[in-house]
């Protein structure tokens, strides 16, 4: 069985064709910010589409109504309130399913990735902003049918404006674009700085390139992946003593990156966690299926009918 995921954002989207639970095609897209949503979404699906496929999944960054099939609303999407399952059902002439993308990665990580064998899991997605999920049991909670959304609960230590329109939340301290903030600020004021040769001027910041530079052994761009690793570790302890998962797994452009911004991460979870001498810490890993894995999960999910695994 053939089955499309399509993992979409404000200005990428991730294509997979899967084959059983193998990835036979797969297609990563900058389809910018001018393109509608549903038809960022069409032309995903025409990347890896090749007949033999029998349903579409989709998650999207945002809050969506999986019984209804709608993208509501999102900061980083175009649109509201969309009808993105009837319209790409239409579009296709297939059964089309539709989530959170934070929650169909945590789907395909808990068939086939790091949480696998796992019962009680967070995820986290840490790239333009903060996306989370939350299995209980096995399986996908939603709550009311929006829960997870770490990136914008509140931290003391920021008053700063974030895409959502409120302020202080958590991910403009401890996501890509807070990296790519503080590397501005750097340059700013000192354009001769060896970070600013390191980036090449300020033209291309991005959270991506400023972990790049530090892993390239750049002395400011370590300590300013550091100091974002601090905060996101900070973020995570608060998960912990809220949920007290078995495993909390990161995923995510950013996630992907690795020890620089997890080692800090890891230290700061350690220090702030909940009474961290009396209990077993939570193990924190990077998703398996990386970038892949929220359009993978959309596939599967769409393939299983929108059932989580036992
Ligand atoms: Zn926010």
């Amino acid at each position: 069985m053939s089955a499309i995921g399509i993992d979409i954002g404000g200005t990428k989207s991730y294509a997979v064709r899967l084959e059983g639970e193998a990835i036979a095609e797969e297609s990563r897209v900058e389809h910018g910010s001018r393109v509608s949503t549903v038809e960022a979404i069409g032309d995903a699906v025409r990347r890896v589409a090749n007949g033999s496929e029998t349903v579409i999944g989709v998650g999207i960054a945002g809050l969506v109504s999986v019984p209804d099939r709608r993208f509501v609303w999102g900061p980083h999407v175009r649109g509201t309130d969309l009808p993105v399952g009837n319209d790409i059902e239409e579009r296709f002439g297939l059964p089309t399913y539709v989530d959170n993308d934070a929650n169909t990665a945590l789907h395909a990580e808990l068939t086939t990735g790091a949480a696998q064998g796992y019962r009680n899991v967070v995820m986290v997605t840490l790239g333009t902003g903060i996306g989370g999920a939350i299995a209980i049991d096995g399986s996908i909670y939603r709550g009311s049918g929006f829960a997870g959304e770490w990136g914008h609960t509140k931290v003391p230590e920021s008053t700063l404006l974030c895409d959502c329109g409120k302020r202080g939340c958590w991910e403009t301290v401890a996501s890509g674009p807070a990296l790519e903030r503080l590397a501005r600020e750097v340059i700013a004021a000192n354009p001769n700085s060896s970070l600013a040769v390191a980036l090449e001027g300020a033209d291309d910041v991005t959270g991506a390139s400023v972990v790049a530079a530090a892993d390239r052994g750049e002395e400011t761009a370590r300590s300013l992946v550091a100091e974002v690793g601090r905060a996101f570790g900070l973020g995570l302890a608060d998960l912990a003593a809220i949920m007290d998962p078995d495993l909390i797994v990161v995923g995510g452009g950013l996630g992907s990156v690795g020890e620089s911004l997890l080692g800090p991460a890891r230290r700061s979870f350690a220090d702030a966690l909940h009474g961290a001498s009396y209990r077993v810490p939570p193990a924190i890993q990077v998703a398996q299926l990386g970038a892949a894995a929220g359009a993978v999960g959309a596939a599967m999910y769409a393939a299983g009918g929108g059932e989580d695994g036992s």
